[in-house]
């Protein structure tokens, strides 16, 4: 199966278009105001040597202009507008300027470490942030044709390869990402070294003899590090009174599992935090972070596609199949949030599931979209793409405020106080990469290989696709809200191929039949519905009435706290209660009357949207809004399971 890019596909669909405007219009401006705020752009003009001062924020900081770069280059393949194009030009110039010549660029260590390298690769995120400015120069490449960035890239890419093809096995980034990188490096250049690195780096994982000790000796070198950093900082600041010293924003309040400290350093410790615990092969369970873990599923897949059904990949596939399917059933909330434990940002055991110690970072679930998109395409299985979908409305859109400057990091699924959205975080990786994302999701849409067409996701969008003879396909959607779906294919020529539609978990199947997962949402249950005839230009469009009934998904029985509790959805979307709708009744112990259940269009509410009003078993009025919607009228609470009969 092959994928489409970018510009290739037009979205016209009235629910996307208006999110993709606001990304392209408003977000990944913001997102550029507070990297100049933060000086996350001034640590690449200090390195630069073009200006005096302190380096600011995180080691792996550097990776927040990168995405940022990815994203802007993402949305200007779509939108050329000249106000974005100049910022981007200005920070590739810049990042030209503070690369070192043999294609080094690590902010930290340049500043702080200056005859250093390489040396705390589990827990800075070096070749992290090589990987997210490789991802960059890729789509500035595939959005401009440019190789202004993509030749920097390709840079510290050889530098890489230079220095860690054919290494030891302990040396592998903490932090996934620089692997999928490499294979997109690869992707556009034909490089074979870069594939090579990136199997190699993904090889070598888990085969680390004592890595609990390796990575404590790394953790206690990084707090030595740190220390002397900030010691640079007070002797800096004492030079130089006129600094203003500068603190990042708080976090939102995370509520946190008992014994938290204790699990997270026995994590580590194991490995298992980093995904370090065992070879990619005997990796058939999620566990870690979710983040990381996300991005190394997508490498596997990614490899999995370039190398083709070779012996090699024979044992691989399967492996990940396995830890999705482990995934899906025991350890996904509800909403397609993914990782348990806050303050770990890892995935909690089977049926750990607490909607309100629940991480669920924005991206996790945007790695996850990135994993099912590619094994959507190396299995041709509809559950990946019905995944993607689910995620994409509930688990990655609650990310972004309606405006496009704010934003959530953790995704809990009960919120009693302190959660909100944010313009900024300490940690701003979540803004940039749901731009890029969201820039990219014509890409996801539709799929094909010799005369046979895919398509995936029901978002309005026209293209054109070889099948053996083009042909124009257009999709005119009225998802989420409602579910009718109309699709035109008109071949150039009279031409027979399969057309393969996938129908919905949501919509073929009754929640109520199964407990088969913990969530009470499987995407197990989706299936391509295949068209194969002869296609001529005069062919009638299709037309599809997906079933929009609201549907009461219960959890597991092994899920602890969920007895008696249902989640409401509808169609695609996850719905909540939210306090600032339901200002008389205590949301966490109503009793939901789920016969008294009705959906009604708002125009005038949260940019207009489906609301669903109930009643409480005594009488009492309910008033449930997508799950995605919540928190953009301040602060309040909310949650997501209701007391139910
Ligand atoms: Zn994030």
């Amino acid at each position: 199966m092959q994928e489409l890019g970018i510009r290739q596909v037009n979205i016209t669909d009235s629910f996307w278009s208006a999110r993709l405007t606001v990304n392209a219009q408003r977000a990944i401006f913001h997102q550029w105001e507070q990297l100049e705020a933060t000086r996350c752009i001034d640590n690449f003009r200090l390195a630069a040597g073009e200006k005096d001062g302190f380096r600011e924020g995180w080691f792996f900081a550097d990776s927040d202009a990168y995405k940022w770069l990815d994203a802007a280059s993402r949305i200007y393949a779509l939108q050329a507008d000249p106000k974005l194009a100049s910022l981007i030009d200005s920070l590739i110039s810049l990042i030209a300027r503070a690369q070192m010549p043999d294609g080094y660029i690590f902010t930290y260590n340049q500043l702080h470490f200056p005859e250093q390298r390489w040396v705390n690769l589990q827990v800075e995120h070096e070749l992290y942030c090589h990987g997210h400015l490789i991802e960059a120069g890729v789509s500035h490449y595939e959005a401009t044709g440019s190789r202004n960035l993509l030749d920097l890239c390709i840079k510290a890419a050889d530098l890489l390869v230079n220095d860690f093809l054919n290494a030891s096995n302990d040396k592998t980034c903490g932090h996934e990402e620089i692997e999928l990188a490499l294979i997109r490096l690869y992707r556009v250049t034909g490089k074979g070294d870069y594939l090579e690195l990136a199997s190699q780096f993904l090889e070598r994982r888990g085969r680390t003899p004592l890595y609990g000790i390796h990575w404590w000796l790394e953790r206690n070198d990084f707090l030595k590090r740190k220390a002397y950093v900030e010691q640079l900082r007070q002797d800096y600041v004492a030079k130089h009174p006129e600094y203003a010293s500068f603190r990042l924003p708080g976090d939102n309040y995370t509520k946190q599992p008992p014994f938290s400290k204790l699990r997270n350093r026995i994590n580590a410790l194991r490995g298992l935090y980093a995904q370090q615990h065992a070879p990619i092969r005997k990796q058939t369970v999620p566990v870690g972070h979710s983040v990381r873990f996300g991005y190394l599923e997508t490498a596997v897949a990614m490899l999995c596609r370039e190398v083709g059904k070779s012996d090699w990949q024979s044992d691989l596939q399967p492996t990940l199949e396995q830890a999705w399917e482990r995934m899906v059933t025991r350890r996904m909330y509800i909403t397609g949030g993914l990782g348990e434990a806050p303050g770990l940002e890892v995935f909690g055991n089977d049926y750990e599931l607490d909607p309100e110690y629940a991480y669920a970072e924005t991206c996790a679930s945007l790695a996850s979209l990135f994993w099912n998109w590619e094994m959507a395409l190396i299995t041709k299985d509809a559950r990946y793409s019905d995944l993607f979908e689910w995620q994409l409305y509930n688990a990655t859109n609650v990310g972004m405020g309606l405006n496009g400057d704010t934003y959530l990091y953790n995704n809990p699924l009960s919120v009693h106080q302190g959660v909100t959205r944010q313009g900024w975080y300490v940690v701003p990786c979540c803004p940039s990469n749901l731009s890029r994302t969201f820039a990219d999701l014509g890409k996801y849409i539709y799929s094909f290989e010799q005369d046979k067409l895919w398509i995936h996701q029901y978002v309005s969008s026209e293209t054109t696709v070889n099948v053996g003879v083009p042909v124009n396909v257009k999709i005119e959607s009225e998802l989420p809200w409602n579910g009718k779906v109309r699709i035109f294919i008109k071949p150039e020529q009279k031409t027979e191929f399969g057309l393969n539609l996938r129908m919905p978990s949501w919509a073929v199947s009754n929640p109520s039949d199964t407990l088969a997962t913990a969530s009470g949402y499987d995407p197990r249950e989706s299936n391509y519905q295949i068209i194969r005839r002869v296609w001529t230009p005069e062919v009638k469009p299709l037309d599809f009435n997906f079933d929009m009934t609201i549907k009461l998904r219960r959890a597991h029985p092994k899920v602890r706290g969920h007895a008696g509790k249902v989640t409401v959805t509808r169609g695609p979307l996850v719905y909540c209660l939210e306090s600032v709708d339901n200002p008389d009744v205590d949301i966490f112990t109503a009793q939901l009357d789920p016969d008294s259940l009705r959906d009604e269009f708002v125009p005038d509410l949260l940019g207009g949207c489906v609301v669903l009003h109930a009643k409480t078993m005594d009488g009492r009025p309910l008033k449930f809004i997508p799950y995605f919607l919540w928190a953009n009228r301040g602060e309040s609470q909310m949650t997501v399971w209701v007391d139910s009969k």
